[in-house]
């Protein structure tokens, strides 16, 4: 297909803006790129797309996200509201997951897929649980992300809070998502699977000991690190280390895990972070709606730790994410000059790819160039001021806008043209999403504590 007339946004290194130029793409990815008239001439045959002027550049990658709790959106928590964080898993999310059934995983994962079609998010690092639909969840996931077209890394967060033998049946079922897929392409390819570990506060160190054990070579752990200064206490009190620490010791953390939040680490952990090269997901929205302070990003970065940018399970739309960590850190420092927009390219871009490259080897993603993935958004975005390469992520921050995004496409198929879903029917996800949502908010009731 030979997308014509657009206006291409690389986020190549350097990045570029390229004005009136068209895309060849081949076989899933980026075969050619050159002035539109040049190209359309240099392939007469070719199925065409028109742009019609608007921002090509690839799609959005979300480094940390939960297509489970979909369904909280509009729930009411009974009684009091929670005082604090690990007051809101216990009257939120814990009771949440444990009412969610097979079918309820494969919705609530269906609502979050449209909604990242639409919202031009390409690739997702999901982190799962569904405490009575343990075994086969994975595949469940898997199953609605192969019917997207979307890219995601699957895996399931590992927790001792049901007792051993659900601790047991999480681990197995990462254990067996890693290596059907090393068997073989899972959706195409398109799927990939982390090793997933709840958060240090529910893991004894037999569970770390055991899931270090049985994980196969080379897989990538997802863990919440931090995420409240509970955490850091338990893992205090647990074992007189604190969590970075602690994980170390268990061997969990290395090059390729992905810790969420880091936002009670100390100094020290800090170093340990960037001397194993682990990735560290920031999710300012969700961290701001929990109450529980704010990564300390610049000294993160600094110490050259790899930070990247997820939700958390807010909706998919990237963007948001890019203007609250903007806005976040100038009032949590006092200082306008704190997170400026390119830094959040860095995170939200250039560390988004290398992290999701790692799970997709082969072909570079989440950037334009002969050879790349054709992982791709179409943006109608119409600028009042110029833009150039130097400019462009504060247009990102305060121009750009999920709406605006007009076609998604991942691996060379389009998934949404003219706003259009082509793969997923969202009226009938939608209204299956609304026919089964009752059910599980009364068995959250049953389950939700009632102090
Ligand atoms: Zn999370």
């Amino acid at each position: 297909m030979l997308i014509t007339n657009a206006r291409l946004i690389t986020w190549d290194q350097p990045n570029q803006i390229l004005e009136d130029h068209a895309l060849l793409v081949k076989n899933g990815t980026i075969d050619a790129l050159g002035p539109s008239a040049e190209m359309v001439q240099a392939n007469p045959e070719e199925e065409t797309l028109d742009a019609g002027g608007q921002w090509l550049m690839p799609g959005n990658i979300c480094a940390h996200t939960h297509f489970y709790g979909a369904f909280a959106r509009g729930m009411a928590i009974p009684g009091r509201p929670p005082r604090d964080f690990p007051d809101v898993l216990r009257k939120l999310w814990w009771p949440l997951d444990k009412s969610l059934n097979s079918e309820d995983v494969r919705y609530s994962a269906l609502v979050c897929l449209v909604d990242a079609i639409r919202h031009g998010t390409t690739t997702l690092i999901d982190h799962h649980a569904s405490p009575n639909a343990i075994d086969g969840s994975l595949d469940t996931i898997a199953d609605a992300v192969d019917r997207s077209g979307l890219r995601a890394v699957l895996c399931y967060e590992v927790t001792d809070r049901d007792g051993e033998a659900k601790s047991a049946a999480g681990r197995d079922e990462n254990v067996r998502f890693i290596e059907r897929c090393a068997d073989g392409p899972v959706a195409g390819g398109r799927v990939a699977a982390a090793f997933g570990l709840h958060a240090s506060l529910t893991l004894s160190d037999g569970t770390l000991d055991a899931c270090r054990k049985v994980a196969p070579a080379g897989s990538a752990f997802h863990i919440h690190i931090a995420e409240h200064e509970a955490d850091e206490y338990d893992s205090l009190q647990k074992s007189g280390l604190r969590i970075v620490d602690r994980l170390l010791e268990h061997g969990i953390l290395d090059e390729r895990s992905i810790v969420a939040h880091a936002i009670h680490v100390d100094g020290r952990e800090m170093e340990l972070l960037a001397e194993a090269g682990c990735w560290v997901s920031h999710q300012p929205r969700s961290n701001m709606n929990n109450g529980v302070g704010v990564a300390d990003v610049d000294s993160l970065l600094r110490m050259g730790v790899r930070v990247c940018l997820g939700n958390d399970g807010f909706s998919n739309a990237m963007w948001e994410e890019w203007k609250t960590a903007y806005l976040l850190h100038k009032v949590w420092h006092r200082d306008p000059r704190r997170m400026p927009a390119d830094k959040l390219a860095e995170m939200a871009v250039v560390n988004n790819a290398a992290l999701a490259e790692g799970f997709f080897p082969g072909a570079p993603l989440g950037t334009i160039r002969p050879g790349a993935r054709a992982d791709l958004i179409l943006v109608d975005y119409h600028p009042t001021t110029p833009v150039h390469e130097g400019n462009l992520p504060w247009h990102i921050v305060f121009g750009f806008h999920e709406s605006m995004v007009t076609a998604t496409m991942v691996d060379g198929r389009l998934l949404m043209r003219n706003r259009e879903l082509l793969t997923l029917d969202e009226a009938e996800i939608t209204a299956k999403a609304r026919e089964r949502v009752p059910a599980v908010w009364e068995r959250y009731k049953e389950n939700v504590p009632s102090d």
